[in-house]
C-alpha cells in the first residue's frame, strides 16, 4: 500500500534522510524508532507531501509527488501531538473539516450530506458523539485528541500518519489512541506509520519496526525479526535491561 523507494530529503539542500526504502502492506503498522534528531519527524513531513523529497514513495501504487495537494489529503493524513487550539470551533465543525478535500463540489463548496454522514459516523467510533456542540477550546487534551484522531479518520485516507500523538496523554488514552489506530488499519485494510517514543506503546502499536540512525535505516523488518541488541546500539543505552528493572519495579509493588 505504501512504497519508499530510495528516500532522501532535507532541508536547504542538506539531506537529513538518506537513501530509505521501505514497503508497508495494507492493514500494516509501521513504528519509526531512533534517537532524537535521526530525521523522524522529517521522514513524516516528506511522506505527507510537506516536504519535498528525493526517490519515489507511492500509496496504493500512485506517486505522491505528482499529486495535487487535494489528492494528497485523501491518500495521507497526518495525526501530531495535541498543541493549543486558539479557535473556538465546535467539535462537529473540527471533525467536518477533515472532509474538506473530498467536498464533492471542490474545496470550498461546504459540506454535503456525505460529508456529514461520515463525520457523525467517526465521532461515534472516537466516542466524541456527545461532545458535538462543545466548542474544542473547553476539552481536556484526552478529549481533544479523540476529535482530531476523529477529524483523522473522516479525511478516509489510505495512510495515517503519526508524529508522536500520545504525548501529554494520560497512559489510559495512549494505550486506548493505540487500540482505536490498530482497529481502523484492521477493519479499513489500510496503513499506519508513526512515531512513538515510548518503546512499550511501539511494541503494542506496531507489526513493523524501522529503526533509524542519524538519518539512515539500521533495521527495517517484522516484530519478530526484531533484535533488541540493535536498539541498544543505536540509542545507546541497555533498553531491554531497563524495561526488566521497571517490571520487577512494579512486581514488588504488588
Ligand atoms: P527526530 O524527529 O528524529 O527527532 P527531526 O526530523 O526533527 O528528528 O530532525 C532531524 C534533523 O533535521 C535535526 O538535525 C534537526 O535539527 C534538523 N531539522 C529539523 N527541522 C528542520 C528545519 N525546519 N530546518 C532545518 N533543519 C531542521
Amino acid at each position: 500500500m505504501l512504497t519508499v523507494e530510495n528516500l532522501t530529503c532535507g532541508y536547504g539542500g542538506a539531506p537529513v534522510v538518506k537513501g530509505l526504502s521501505f514497503a508497508v502492506p495494507a492493514g500494516g503498522r509501521l513504528c519509526v524508532l531512533g534517537p532524537n534528531g535521526c530525521g523522524k519527524t522529517t521522514l513524516l513531513r516528506a511522506l505527507a507531501g510537506l516536504l519535498p523529497h528525493q526517490g519515489t514513495v507511492r500509496i496504493d501504487g500512485l506517486d505522491l509527488g505528482g499529486m495535487t495537494r487535494r489528492q494528497a489529503a485523501r491518500s495521507v493524513a497526518l495525526l501530531s501531538q495535541i498543541s493549543s487550539v486558539y479557535f473556538s470551533y465546535t467539535v462537529y465543525e473540527t471533525v467536518l473539516m477533515g472532509r474538506y478535500a473530498h467536498e464533492a463540489g471542490g474545496a470550498f463548496s461546504g459540506p454535503g450530506q456525505e460529508d456529514k454522514r461520515v463525520a457523525l459516523e467517526c465521532m461515534e467510533r472516537t466516542g466524541v458523539l456527545d461532545l458535538r456542540d462543545r466548542p474544542v477550546t473547553e476539552l481536556s487534551g484526552g478529549q481533544l485528541q479523540r476529535v482530531f484522531l476523529a477529524r483523522t479518520f473522516a479525511q478516509c485516507p489510505r495512510v495515517i500518519l503519526l508524529d508522536e500523538p500520545t504525548n501529554h496523554l494520560d497512559l489510559k488514552y495512549q494505550v486506548e489512541l493505540v487500540q482505536e489506530l490498530k482497529a481502523w488499519a484492521a477493519a479499513e485494510r489500510r496503513c499506519v506509520v508513526g512515531v512513538l517514543h515510548d518503546v512499550n506503546l511501539a511494541l503494542e502499536f506496531a507489526d513493523l519496526f524501522l529503526l533509524m540512525e542519524a538519518g539512515r535505516p539500521r533495521f527495517f523488518g517484522s516484530a519478530e525479526a526484531f533484535d533488541p541488541a540493535q536498539l541498544n546500539n543505536v540509542y545507546q543505552m541497555d533498553v531491554g535491561g531497563y524495561m526488566r528493572r521497571s517490571l520487577k519495579r512494579w512486581e514488588e509493588l504488588e
